[in-house]
């Protein structure tokens, strides 16, 4: 049996919207996000993500649910194998919750140990994945169903398959990738996320190649404050893992806002600002870089 609280933590440790995101093209219309139902065909998006209730509902199929069911239709999983995979993506499976499980091994060793698989997409692109199931997996890419950036950028073939790999293997792959083939041109593990191609951000920060201070949302709501002369240089080495410790530890997902000022105090007050909003434990930036800093800075900003 899985503990109740274990369930609530799970839940608590997970935005609904970062796992519907691999599967569908979202975009922000007021407070919900909107994109076409992955459960039935349809031409205009009648699929909602509510990230405050961590809630979706599609208004064409009727379907709806919190992040668990969605994993469940989504990924065909049951109940429990839903909650194992959610809990190991948020860093929750370790000695002691584990036995929950009742480790079943073969349920532990599906959800951990898989096929990573490399797609050549049109457009000289790259997808990397994971998957019990690589046929399938493969073929639901090939005929449109797979993830957003197959959807955008056609597969062509399968190039490389590595049997019996881990989740970890899927990332180090991706970041291989990146390195070669230039990271706008690869999707994969950490990395899946279309809206981290940071130049389809209304600011269009591309063309500010200035001093400034950025705010960046990272994997596991975390947040990084980065301040350069050189903002897209500084951005792209965030998202490729050559920036700082937090955007190592915690992957860069989409730029969430630019400013531009030739002035240090900008990125303090960013900082402070984005501390004081999403909790200090999760944001770094200006002089508190250390990830491991045990006590708030002074959040007083007047
Ligand atoms: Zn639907």
């Amino acid at each position: 049996m899985i503990p109740e609280e274990f369930i609530l933590e799970v839940k608590q440790k997970t935005n609904i919207y970062t796992i519907v995101a691999v599967y569908v093209d979202l975009k922000k219309v007021g407070k919900n996000w909107q994109g076409l139902c992955p459960f039935h065909k349809e031409k205009t998006p009648s699929f909602h993500v509510n990230e405050e209730k961590q809630v979706f509902k599609c208004f064409g199929c009727g379907k709806g649910g919190g992040v668990i069911d969605f994993i469940e239709e989504q990924e065909r999983k049951t109940f429990p194998q839903a909650i194992y995979s959610l809990a190991l993506r948020a860093g929750l499976i370790n000695e002691k919750t584990s036995p929950f499980f009742n480790i079943d091994s073969s349920l532990a060793e599906s959800v951990t140990k898989g096929t990573v698989y490399v797609l050549l997409l049109e457009g000289n692109k790259y997808y990397i994945g994971f998957t019990n199931d690589v046929e399938r997996r493969v073929k639901q890419h090939f005929d449109g169903e797979g993830a957003v950036w197959t959807k955008k950028n056609k597969p062509i073939r399968l190039l490389k398959a590595f049997e019996n790999a881990s989740l970890e293997f899927e990332d180090e792959m991706t970041e291989e990738y990146m390195r070669k083939f230039g990271w706008k041109n690869v999707r994969g593990g950490n990395f899946v996320f279309t809206e981290m191609d940071y130049k389809e951000t209304p600011e269009n920060i591309h063309q500010r190649k200035r001093d400034g201070a950025y705010l960046l949302q990272l994997a596991g709501d975390k947040y990084y404050v980065g301040f350069s002369t050189n903002i897209e240089d500084d951005i792209t080495k965030q998202f490729n893992g050559r920036g700082c410790e937090w955007t190592k530890l915690h992957r860069p997902i989409k730029v969430l806002k630019v400013v531009k000022s030739l002035n240090r105090q900008a990125q303090m007050n960013m900082t402070l600002i984005a501390m004081k909003d999403l909790g200090w434990e999760n944001v770094r930036g200006y002089r508190w870089l250390d990830p491991f800093i045990d006590k708030p800075p002074e959040l007083d900003i007047d």
